[in-house]
């Protein structure tokens, strides 16, 4: 938006250690149909717009007062910051996990989650969220009816049992009706879920939570725990693990500088589709700031997510979070057209972002 608005009076500069960027979902993608980490990645390089540079490298250290990073190669100073660092899984948090259990949620470990997913063929297998808040409420639920879908498809899902847990009471809490649909799909596909429950340490094959449950696996598929990115930490930004903003503004209390995505705390989950709605509020209020022009309208926490519910069905949840008095999270059922939208979602993505 900046490059495509005021790209002839701004200087942008996008700093990522990474080349590519994927969404979230395609990890079940990997770990449940065969998509590779490099079938699945989005080229940085695509990106770059007259007025854009991009900087392939990983921020040191920020200084928030001074709105400036340093990279290997320097120093950068803007007179608007944007933090989009997303969150960090903390593996140490829940010891025995990295040396016991699986984690999906980083773009590595769905790729080698893969592996112990197709060799899984009897047992318990369990589905465990070792804290909140976590990425994408729905997709412990997602990887729980994705895995059961598998298990048919081979033949040995009389043979496994499946158990998904969770420290927050329900599948989905800010949208009851989506809960409710879960549930009964659980329900139906003999996947046990119980929530309340957050994993304190795993041993070999047993994974023990806060009350002294314990549940004995042959499979654990984790989230771990979730926290802002270290440098972010460091910088002396974050209160309760991550950056307090101004929900409807994204501003911090620095300066000039802002914080969206998973890195913030906006008073909306942690999804792409609200960092996607955060980051065009921010770069319409540079444009502004940039011609004059007025205020723009605030982030109003509004978003649709898509929500895998196996046998190639798809639900969608419209969230809304923040334009009116109450949170809502309206549920859409199941079905294959909503499929075909979600496929629609991800390719104008494609299109608009990186032009393919
Ligand atoms: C299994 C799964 C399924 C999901 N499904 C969905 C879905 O269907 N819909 C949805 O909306 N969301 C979904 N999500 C959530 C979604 O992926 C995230 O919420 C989203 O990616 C957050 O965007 P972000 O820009 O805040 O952070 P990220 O996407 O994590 O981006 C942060 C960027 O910062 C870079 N970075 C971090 N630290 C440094 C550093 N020190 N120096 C340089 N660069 C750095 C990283 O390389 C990365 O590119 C899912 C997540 C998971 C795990």
């Amino acid at each position: 938006m900046l490059a495509e608005e005021v790209g002839d009076q701004v200087e942008v500069t996008l700093v990522d250690r990474n080349d590519s960027f994927a969404f979230g979902y395609s990890k079940l993608d990997m770990m449940f149909r065969g998509a590779s980490l490099e079938s699945v990645s989005l080229p940085y390089s695509k990106v770059v717009k007259p007025g854009v540079t991009l900087v392939n490298e990983e921020i040191r250290s920020i200084d928030v007062a001074s709105r400036s990073v340093e990279t290997d190669s320097g120093t950068l100073e803007g007179d608007v910051m944007v933090i989009a660092l997303g969150a960090d899984y903390d593996l140490a948090a829940t010891p025995g996990l990295a040396e016991h259990g699986t984690e999906f949620y980083s773009f590595a470990g769905a790729r080698d989650a893969a592996g112990p997913v197709a060799g899984f063929n009897s047992g318990h297998a369990v589905v465990g969220v070792c804290g909140a808040p976590f990425k994408c409420p729905p997709a412990p639920s997602e990887c729980a009816l994705m895995l059961s879908d598998e298990l048919t498809r081979r033949g040995v899902r009389e043979d496994c049992e499946i158990t998904l847990t969770m420290p927050l009471g329900s599948p989905v809490p800010p949208s009851p009706e989506t809960s409710a649909a879960l549930m009964a799909e659980f329900e139906a596909r003999g996947i046990t879920f119980r929530g309340g429950m957050r994993p304190v340490r795993l041993e070999p094959g047993l994974v023990v939570y806060e009350d002294g449950t314990e549940l004995p696996f042959d499979l654990f598929l984790g989230i771990p725990r979730h926290r802002a990115p270290e440098v972010v930490i460091d910088s002396g930004i974050t209160e309760h693990g991550y950056v307090p903003v101004e929900p409807a503004t994204l501003k911090t209390k620095f300066e000039g500088v802002y914080a969206v995505g998973d890195v913030a705390t906006a008073e909306v989950p942690k999804a792409g589709v609200f960092a996607e709605g955060a980051a065009r509020v921010v770069a319409r209020q540079v444009i502004a700031q940039v011609t004059g022009g007025d205020d723009p309208p605030p982030f109003d926490g509004k978003a649709s997510c898509y929500i895998e519910f196996g046998e190639e069905r798809i639900a969608r949840v419209d969230i809304d979070f923040l334009s009116g008095p109450e949170k809502t999270g309206e549920f859409n059922a199941p079905s294959q057209a909503l499929r075909q939208e979600k496929s629609d979602f991800g390719s104008s993505r494609r299109a608009r972002w990186f032009g393919l």
